[in-house]
């Protein structure tokens, strides 16, 4: 077997602090390349690099030390990474797949161009004419996007009407280093629910789908998943899970994909977005699956055989929790906890702020409506408010 025992992590987020867990149980050693110094996994991580991403001599020199290279996010410029898989390390997931995570229009030339698999109609424009053009033709209102550079919702825009068409090259545009930004206009779907999949495709072409979730996105950010998604026959839950292996597949992804997806009110559904890393509508998995999200994608890029993705319990909600009653996060659990000890929480390590995610909670069990109430409950008790 052909492992690598050194994981270089680019990025310091929640979603490092949650893989550098799951490393310490599998005796991986992690090096974390990381934005600054006080960020989520770098209060954690023991060998850490302080730098920028997009900084060739930064990245080089990182990576050095490392066996295999995996992400926290998909900031890092793709021609870079192509070099350093030309000097013949290991990044995975490549960033001959990782563009499709990074850029919303290749995306969408690839998934729906190429692969002919569902996605809203959509072009790329150039100016509010050929947006306007666009949205005459698919009806109104559209989604406008930011091709690159967009994330919880900044890089989207809703567009009522032809009089809209100038919002997204009014406002300034993500920066991304990767390549540049381009507007695309995008039909806009009237869903009835988002769904997320998340597959694992492991070095060997193998790959494992976990169960699919119904996600609760509020202004951008995803805050509650259901898994599995509840009414939904199995016929269509295994056709969303081979849509999402294809898509691993088709992509060559080693590591974790999670496929967005928004469900049509004939239950049709599309795809939204990719992500090529452990994913927010993957938490559940930490309590909820026999292998967790973060423990298979470590698996799947150091070349371990994958862990089961099946699930331990009939129903599990996670709810993520944001901002907060105090800075005190296991003082803040203390009197959740004595009311529901079945709860099982996760906190960041960040500071203080509205709005921002601060930590998740899960809740496992027999019956969907008292789990998902359980962790809803609980969350707006941490959040400092009245129940949702
Ligand atoms: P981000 O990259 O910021 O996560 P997304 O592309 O996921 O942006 O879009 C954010 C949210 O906007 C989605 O979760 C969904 O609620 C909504 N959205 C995105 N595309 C469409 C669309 N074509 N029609 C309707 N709503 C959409």
């Amino acid at each position: 077997m052909n492992t690598a025992h050194t994981v270089g992590i680019i990025g310091g987020g929640q979603l490092a602090r949650m893989m550098y867990e799951a490393a310490i149980g599998l005796d991986l050693a992690v090096r974390l390349l990381a934005e600054a110094p006080d960020v989520s996994a770098a209060r954690v991580v023991r060998d850490v690099t302080v730098g920028d991403c997009a900084d060739p001599a930064t990245v080089k020199g990182f990576a050095a030390g490392c066996d295999v290279i995996t992400f926290d996010h998909e900031h890092g410029p793709t021609g870079l990474l192509a070099g350093l898989e030309a000097a013949g390390l290991a990044v995975r997931p490549g960033p001959a797949a990782l563009v499709h995570a990074q850029d919303k229009r290749l995306m969408r030339e690839r998934l729906g161009g190429e692969l002919g698999l569902p996605c809203p109609a959509w072009r790329v424009c150039a100016d509010a004419g050929e947006l306007r053009a666009f949205g005459d033709r698919t009806g109104w209102p559209v989604v406008a996007k930011a091709s690159r550079g967009g994330y919880d919702g900044h890089g989207v825009w809703r567009l009522d009407g032809p009089d809209d068409v100038g919002i997204p090259f009014a406002e300034s545009l993500p920066v991304s280093a990767g390549g540049p930004v381009a507007v695309i206009g995008e039909e806009f779907v009237d869903f009835t629910r988002e769904l997320s999949v998340i597959v694992v495709r492991g070095l060997d072409g193998r790959a494992l789908s976990y169960p699919v979730s119904e996600t609760v996105q509020a202004g951008g950010v995803c805050v509650e998943t259901t898994t599995p998604v509840p009414g939904m026959s199995e016929d269509r839950k295994n056709a969303i899970q081979a849509l999402g292996l294809r898509i691993a597949d088709a992509l060559g992804v080693v590591g974790l994909l999670a496929v967005e997806l928004m469900e049509r009110p004939d239950g049709g559904v599309v795809v939204n977005e990719l992500a090529m890393r452990p994913h927010n509508t993957g938490h559940w998995t930490i309590d909820g699956a026999v292998t967790s999200q973060f423990e298979n994608h470590l698996r799947a890029v150091v070349g371990l055989p994958l862990g089961s993705t099946a699930a331990r319990a009939p129903w599990c909600t996670m709810r993520n929790v944001l901002g907060g009653r105090s800075a005190d996060s296991a003082g803040d659990f203390a009197h959740v906890a004595a009311a529901d000890p079945g709860l099982r929480p996760q906190f960041y390590g960040k500071s203080l702020r509205p709005g921002r995610k601060r930590g998740h909670v899960t809740a496992y069990g027999d019956d969907c409506d008292q789990v998902r109430a359980r962790a809803r409950t609980a969350a707006a008790d941490l959040m400092g408010r009245p129940d949702v």
